[in-house]
């Protein structure tokens, strides 16, 4: 692993010239290890390796070496799978079951993209005046990656299997908690042919990931943050018309209807809000519960939280584990602080937990909330929920649509059509009936409003790194006769 804790640039392993980052477990503050961050030169040096990867390389070409290394990176991973998700769990301080799922689906994600491209064929059409056009869609060139630490691996995976099945070369910045698993990665890709300088890893903070964006020879750049950052980026890459992919934030809700199970629906509820300590983009961080059951619905909430297992994510019983950072917590506790100081009631949670680690927090739940308070509007990333109730399904859908954010959204009824209604309503790029936070690799993911702009995943994750290119054919040539001759004889 020591090779991997370098950057990787060019298919070499070199080491960083930035400053030194120490990587603490956040479940027990031990140091995992240091790893020395990129210098601009670096971040330079790895784009112009992927310029010239993309110039001078046949990846762009040769569809089937890139099904090859797609499907050989899956392969790997799938060997070390386990080790994968142990580091990412050592990293992120995420359970391990869900370690193990992000690394399923990143296996998933990779053969997905070598199978659409393997069977991918041009549209081709005779057209009105017997010429051929032909549509074929064109790697872009070289795209910047920049990936969040919450799901370190599988984030980076839904950029890089398109990017590189697309035939672009990459440079990609993980984030600076959480950068381990991506430099493992880039052990197996090495390890399965890919051409040097086709991926690139640059290690840094936000002002790494800037002098990314700005490089003049980035073509493409897609970014999953926040939307803050996100919109720094999209400003940055206005400057250049460069093409611009922005997976940002969210505050979904998830509207319970009375004729659900209240048990049931309970435990949606907390799977919605709490996977990941809420750490999702698209945390079901609004309880929107119809008004009949609004107090039962409370009451068993209170009961299934108490028996929540908080605790070391490296245990398999483990459940919830800590934040992510110091700086991070103190995001969270103040957003409960001005819940507080707002006028909602705490109903539960929101305590530190000492004992089991500087990290770590009760899940919150805030009640007698009203739509305008910043604790309703704002994205607060951890385990902090508002439950607020509604009368009719008009107003599930106005307090649902009612802030700034469009990711995501569910909704549980057991009437269908009422929820097929609802969601169609529902302004946000993925609505879950009777369900939550599946992302099914052959879909959509991204947002609507200042959530995003664009869309990973499925067709939608390719054509997001292709330019489409129409060639029209005319099997002679011949003139048009449009401009009449007048020097015929
Ligand atoms: P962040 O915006 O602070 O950082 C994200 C990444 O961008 C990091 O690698 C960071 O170093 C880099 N970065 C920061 N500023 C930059 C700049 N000006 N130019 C270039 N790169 C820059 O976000 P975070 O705290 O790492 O992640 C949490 C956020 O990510 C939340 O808002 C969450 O909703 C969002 N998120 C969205 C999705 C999605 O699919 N929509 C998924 C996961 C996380």
């Amino acid at each position: 692993m020591k090779e991997s804790l370098q950057t990787y640039i060019a298919g070499t392993w070199v080491v960083g010239k930035g400053p030194e980052r120490v990587l603490r477990n956040p479940a027990t503050g031990e140091v995992i290890t240091k790893v020395l961050e990129s210098s601009h030169e670096q971040v330079d040096f790895a784009v112009r390796s992927a310029k010239n990867a993309f110039l001078r390389s046949e990846w762009a070409h040769d569809v089937s070496t890139r099904v090859h290394v797609l499907r050989r990176m899956a392969e790997l991973l799938e060997i070390s799978a386990d080790e994968f998700a142990r580091l990412e769990t050592k990293n992120t301080g995420k359970p391990l079951r869900e370690s193990q799922l992000d690394v399923a689906d990143s296996i998933t994600c990779l053969r997905y993209y070598a199978d659409f491209i393997e069977s991918k064929q041009p549209w081709t059409k005779e057209m009105f005046d017997g010429t051929n056009s032909t549509i074929t869609e064109e790697p872009i060139g070289v795209c910047a990656l920049i990936v969040p630490w919450n799901f370190p691996l599988l984030l980076g995976i839904w950029k890089l299997a398109p990017a590189l099945a697309a035939g672009n070369t990459v440079v990609l910045k993980p984030s600076e908690l959480t950068p381990l698993t991506m430099l493992k990665l880039g052990v197996l890709a090495d390890e399965s042919g890919i051409p040097g300088g086709v991926f690139n890893i640059v290690l840094g903070d936000g002002a790494v990931g800037q002098a990314l964006v700005s490089h003049p020879d980035v073509d493409k750049v897609s970014f999953t943050g926040g939307t803050e950052s996100g919109t720094r980026v999209y400003m940055e890459c206005a400057k250049s018309l460069k093409r611009v992919s922005l997976e940002l934030g969210g505050k979904s809700p998830l509207i319970v209807f009375d004729d659900v199970d209240v048990d049931i629906a309970v435990d949606l509820a907390l799977f919605g809000a709490f996977y990941n300590q809420g750490q999702v983009c698209v945390a079901s961080s609004r309880l929107l519960v119809q008004e009949s059951i609004y107090e039962p619905f409370l009451e068993r909430l209170a009961q299934r939280m108490a028996d929540v297992h908080i605790g070391n994510p490296l245990n398999e019983e483990t459940e919830l584990g800590p934040l992510i950072s110091e700086q991070h917590l103190d995001k969270v506790l103040n957003y409960i602080h001005i819940g507080i100081e707002e006028g909602a009631t705490l109903f539960c949670g929101g305590e530190r937990l000492l004992a089991l680690g500087e990290l770590y927090v009760s899940p919150a739940v805030f009640i007698n909330v009203r739509q305008d308070m910043r604790i309703v509007q704002e994205e607060i990333f951890g385990p902090v929920v508002t439950v607020q109730s509604f009368s009719s399904e008009e107003e599930a859908v106005d307090l649902a649509n009612g802030t700034v954010y469009g990711l995501a959204a569910g909704v549980l009824s057991a009437d269908i059509h009422r929820a097929e209604r609802v969601a169609k309503n529902i302004r946000a790029g993925t609505v879950w009936i009777n369900g939550y936070h599946t992302p099914h690799v052959d879909t959509a993911w991204g947002g609507f409003k200042r959530s995003g702009i664009g869309r990973e995943l499925g067709i939608y994750g390719l054509a997001a790194f292709s330019e489409v290119k129409h060639t029209n054919l005319n099997r002679t040539v011949a003139k048009v006769g449009w401009f009449r001759d007048t020097q015929r004889v």
